[in-house]
C-alpha cells in the first residue's frame, strides 16, 4: 500500500488526528545526525523512488474517504535532489488535488516552492523543519539538507502564496541548540509560520552514536542526560523535568510572537482546536 495509516509505533504519547502517511521515497539523503526513521529503513541514505508510486496513489485515493488527511512524508522527505527530475512528489500533490484530498508536506527542502502553484489551489499545509540557524552546526548536524537560509526563505514563499506554514523546531538538543530556540523562533515567525511544532531529542543507540561522533562534548553530556531520563518505546528520552522546561521555552516564546504552539510527542495536549502536527491550519486556510 502506499497509503497507509500514519503509525507512530503504537506510541502513546503521540497525539496526531488520524491520517495517512505517504512516502513517495524510501531513504533519504539529508543525512540528519538525529534521524529516527534511519533506525528501521535499511540503508536510509540511499534514497530511491517507489515502484510503480503514481498509478498505486491513483487507484487507493479512489478509495479512501474524501476527508481523509494525507501526510507527505513522515519517515522520509518527499523533496531530494531528484525530485527536480522526477516529480513523484509534484505527482502525488496532482493526484491528491484531483481527489480534493487534504495534505500536509513535510519538508527541510525548498524545493517545495516548485509546487506552490498546486499547494495554493488544494487544501494544504506545509510543516517546515528547522533546528538552527547556524550554517555551520546545520552542515555537521543535517549535512545532506538545504541550508537554515533556505528553509527560512521557503517559509516566506509559500506564506506569500497564501499556503499556510508551521515551522517544525525539532528536536532540540541540549549543548547543540537548545541555546537558539528563541532566536529559532523568532526568525520562523518573522519568516510567516502561523504555528509551531517542537520536540526534545529521542535518542536510539544509532543516531546518538552519530551525534555524539560529530559533537563529542555534547555528546558526553547528552549521555549522562539520559542516563537520567528513560526508555519509552525504544528510544532513549531526557528526564521529564528537563523535556517540560524546554518544551515550556518554545511555547513561551511562541505565544509572545503572537503564534500557536503544540509538542510532538512529550506527552502534552495541544490546546482546544490545535492539532500537535500543525494540520488545523488547512482549516484556517480554507476559511480565509
Ligand atoms: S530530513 Fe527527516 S527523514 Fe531525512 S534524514 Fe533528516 S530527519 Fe531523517
Amino acid at each position: 500500500m502506499i497509503l497507509r495509516p500514519f503509525d507512530p509505533w503504537k506510541c502513546q504519547l503521540c497525539t496526531c488526528p488520524p491520517k495517512m502517511s505517504l512516502n513517495p521515497y524510501t531513504g533519504c539523503p539529508h543525512g540528519c545526525l538525529y534521524c529516527y526513521a534511519s533506525s528501521y529503513i535499511p540503508h536510509f541514505q540511499e534514497c530511491r523512488a517507489k515502484a510503480d508510486l503514481l498509478r498505486r496513489l491513483e487507484r487507493e485515493a479512489k478509495k479512501i474517504n474524501p476527508n481523509t488527511l494525507v501526510a507527505m512524508s513522515n519517515s522520509s522527505d518527499p523533496y531530494p535532489a531528484m525530485e527536480k527530475e522526477l516529480e513523484l512528489s509534484r505527482g502525488c500533490l496532482q493526484i491528491l488535488l484531483e481527489k480534493n484530498l487534504p495534505v500536509q508536506v513535510i519538508t527541510k527542502s525548498d524545493l517545495v516552492i516548485r509546487d506552490a502553484d498546486l499547494l495554493s489551489s488544494m487544501k494544504s499545509t506545509v510543516a517546515i523543519s528547522i533546528t538552527t540557524l547556524s550554517e555551520s552546526i546545520s552542515r555537521k548536524l543535517e549535512p545532506g539538507a538545504p541550508s537554515p537560509s533556505r528553509r527560512l526563505m521557503a517559509i516566506r514563499r509559500l506564506t506569500e502564496c497564501n499556503i499556510p506554514v508551521s515551522a517544525r523546531i525539532d528536536p532540540i538538543i541540549p549543548g547543540i541548540n537548545e541555546s537558539e530556540i528563541e532566536e529559532l523562533v523568532l526568525a520562523v515567525c518573522r519568516a510567516g509560520a502561523a504555528h509551531i511544532v517542537s520536540s526534545t531529542y529521542k535518542a536510539r543507540k544509532d543516531n546518538l552514536r552519530r551525534v555524539c561522533s560529530a559533537f563529542p562534548r555534547a555528546g558526553d553530556a547528552l549521555k549522562v542526560m539520559f542516563q537520567r531520563g528513560s526508555r519509552i518505546y525504544g528510544s532513549l528520552y531526557l528526564s521529564l523535568d528537563m523535556r517540560m522546561g524546554l518544551m515550556r521555552e518554545v511555547e513561551k516564546s511562541a505565544l509572545r510572537e503572537g503564534v500557536t504552539f503544540s509538542a510532538c510527542r512529550e506527552g502534552i495536549a495541544p490546546p482546544d482546536g490545535i492539532n500537535c502536527d500543525g494540520t488545523h491550519l488547512i482549516l484556517c486556510k480554507n476559511r480565509a
